[in-house]
């Protein structure tokens, strides 16, 4: 009997053993580099474009593609998750705003472009759905960027000087280009572009690295302002700071509004947007 195989030839799993439970949604993803990628993908959407409901969000399903009888879904193979899915139904043109829509378009290249989104597809949007590609060198080489495993054994340099200025990232044992950029709440491709390297460039520990575009801003003019998921009132609301926390910036609006992180964020990967009206640029 030979293996039934997705469209995009992904083995079908008909039972869970190549699976594994993910925390992002109600039910199972193939374990591994999949994972992985899906994984790092989850935790940006879930900062960056809106949190995402576990009960909303689903993943491995042994069925056909939706409206077929006899072709697999991606979902069959575990490759492919539906996000927050009432809010962004199949079939409905447009249910991420622009910015959100870019937001996904910068995650999905920051990822190497080994994920597929729904949103792309122009006959029958499905905005809730990604899918991974089957390009095992990409998958390969992108979740071990995420893991910040490296292909080759670091020099050992000059150590740089200790104390990390403004504006300066110091590399830590086990850091990669994605989980700095992470931190940091910049995007992977801006943070290597302020290096002038590549994502293959290798990193050693002690490293002084450019931060790009990050500037400090201090809550000044409210007692606590909230920090939403995009640049306006109508996005919704991740959390809120107190006056005097400071927000290390990644980007602006022309009307405004600030894109950062206080450093508690950054140590948890989540970035938002700030009215920057209540705030104060700190030199
Ligand atoms: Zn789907």
């Amino acid at each position: 009997m030979t293996t039934a195989t997705t469209r995009r030839g992904w083995p079908v799993q008909s039972t869970t053993a190549n699976l594994t439970p993910f925390k992002w949604i109600t039910g199972q993803v193939l374990a591994g580099d999949v994972a992985t990628i899906l994984d790092a993908l989850c935790q940006r959407f879930h900062a960056e474009v809106e949190p995402i409901r576990k009960d909303w969000s689903w993943g491995w399903s042994y069925r056909p593609v939706r409206g077929y009888t006899d072709v697999w879904s991606e979902h069959a193979a575990g490759v492919a998750i539906d996000l927050n899915a009432p809010n962004h139904p199949m079939g409905k043109f447009n249910t991420f705003t622009s910015a959100q829509q870019a937001t996904i378009r910068r995650i999905l290249t920051d990822l190497g472009g080994v994920v597929a989104w729904g949103g792309e597809w122009t006959k029958r949007p499905d905005d809730m759905h990604f899918e991974v590609r089957r390009d095992p060198a990409g998958i390969a080489r992108v979740a071990k960027l995420i893991r910040g495993e490296q292909s080759t054994p670091a020099p050992k340099p000059t150590p740089a000087p200790s104390t990390g200025g403004a504006g300066t990232y110091t590399v830590k044992d086990g850091d990669s280009w994605w989980s700095i950029s992470r931190k940091l709440g910049v995007s992977m491709e801006a943070l290597i572009a302020a290096n002038g390297a590549t994502p293959e460039t290798t990193l050693y520990t002690g490293q002084r690295l450019h931060t790009g575009r990050a500037r400090r801003y201090k809550i000044t003019r409210a007692n606590v302002l909230n920090v939403r998921t995009g640049p306006g009132l109508r996005y919704p609301v991740l959390g809120s700071a107190p006056k005097g926390t400071i927000i290390t910036a990644t980007g602006r609006t022309s009307d405004g509004w600030i894109e950062g992180s206080t450093p508690y964020m950054a140590s948890h990967g989540q970035a938002g947007w700030w009215s920057g009206h209540e705030l104060t640029e700190v030199k």
